[in-house]
């Protein structure tokens, strides 16, 4: 839809609106109201060299687009009916609790393997453990191949699925061949779209699900929607979307918690929303009311960093990871808020039930 600055155009401006809408296969539709004329776009209007020739003409106030720019990830796509399955769990058949260190030490690999142990008992359906770390400070701890093995060998002696995020074609490569379930996308790579798309590449025709952050810098929902399609345009639509908090932060929290958002993806997209609230807060003492917050915003999913001794981890956990007992308490309580929500008497005020 076109919206011109002018409430009329002349015949002159139309000719050259109709001259490049032509070019692309559509044709224009004047909708002619009592003070002011808009012009429908008629055809594909997905084109987005079209669109950025016409809001360049100094008489055109802005084009809004009416067809989704997401093929693959709209809501109204064939994929809405795709349902996703992780471990034998479909996710919406109940919350999804991805839980596990932040970081796997290389140097203490029992702790890992009682933490896979704790977050099993705890409730978690699958596990989450960082091999490779993407950390600010070059200096920090940038993560160890054997924590690859430690993963493997965590989910040989639970059978939970196993989450590990890759920076890079060597990891990604790596990590599959390692069997990793679900690859996780950072908040750091969340636009590097030669990465979304090896990944995407890399998983096409396999069965692997992959775990989208949100890019840290607060952008548009359809920003972090698109990064998604870059993945799913290969073919696999394993895909979870993971709000996690946006910079600048919420004084006091890590980041700016953004669990709010889940209603905005449902709106338009088919995915599951699987919020991270320990990066989002960044401390563990606010994680828990986070976690319950994005599940009455909607979310299907948590993504929990959790560790059998927060205080002997690395990476995020000293400050970030949950004690088992905590976790525990924190699934049961999201869970049994998730399945209030969806129950058929639920208030028609729910996100789920609206
Ligand atoms: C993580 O999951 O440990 C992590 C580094 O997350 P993010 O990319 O959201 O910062
Ligand atoms: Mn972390």
């Amino acid at each position: 839809m076109i919206l011109p600055k002018a409430n009329r155009l002349t015949a002159e401006q139309v000719a050259t609106l109709d001259a490049i809408v032509a070019e692309f296969g559509c044709h224009l539709q004047p909708i002619e109201g009592t003070v002011r004329t808009i012009y429908a776009i008629v055809g594909d209007e997905r084109h987005e060299l079209m669109i950025n020739r016409l809001e360049g003409l100094d008489f055109i106030d802005r084009v809004d687009r009416i067809q989704s720019p997401h093929k693959l990830m709209d809501l109204r796509s064939d994929l809405a009916t795709h349902r996703i399955t992780i471990g034998g769990v479909t996710l919406g058949s109940r919350l999804f609790v991805i839980a596990g260190q932040c970081t796997i030490d290389p140097k203490n690999p029992s702790l890992f393997i009682e933490t896979a142990h704790a977050v099993k008992e705890a409730g978690a359906d699958a596990l989450r453990g960082g091999v490779w770390k993407p950390r600010t400070n070059p200096y920090s701890y940038q993560g160890d191949d054997r924590a690859l093995d430690i993963l493997m060998e965590a989910h040989r002696q639970t059978g939970l699925p196993v989450d590990a995020e890759v920076m890079d074609e060597t990891q990604l490569r790596l990590a599959l061949d390692a069997g990793v379930h679900t690859l996780q996308v950072g908040a750091r790579n969340a636009l590097n779209y030669s990465l979304l798309r090896a990944i995407g590449a890399a998983i096409a025709g396999r069965g692997n699900a992959v775990l989208l952050k949100r890019g840290m810098h607060l952008g548009p929902v359809a920003e972090f929607i698109s990064a998604a399609e870059y993945i799913v345009s290969f073919g696999n639509p394993n895909i979870l979307l993971c709000p996690r908090g946006t910079s600048p932060t919420l004084d006091g929290y890590r980041n700016h918690p953004d669990e709010s958002i889940t209603p905005l993806l449902k709106e338009r997209t088919w995915a599951p929303v699987v919020v991270d609230p320990s990066h989002s807060v960044g401390k563990a003492a606010y994680v828990p009311a986070c976690a319950l917050a994005a599940v009455a915003y909607g979310a299907d999913g948590l993504c929990i960093e959790a560790h059998v001794n927060p205080a002997r981890g690395i990476g995020d956990d000293p400050k970030q990871a949950l004690s088992p007992e905590v976790l525990a308490k924190t699934i049961t309580r999201a869970r049994a808020l998730w399945t209030t929500l969806r129950a058929p008497d639920a208030p028609a005020s729910s996100p789920c039930t609206a």
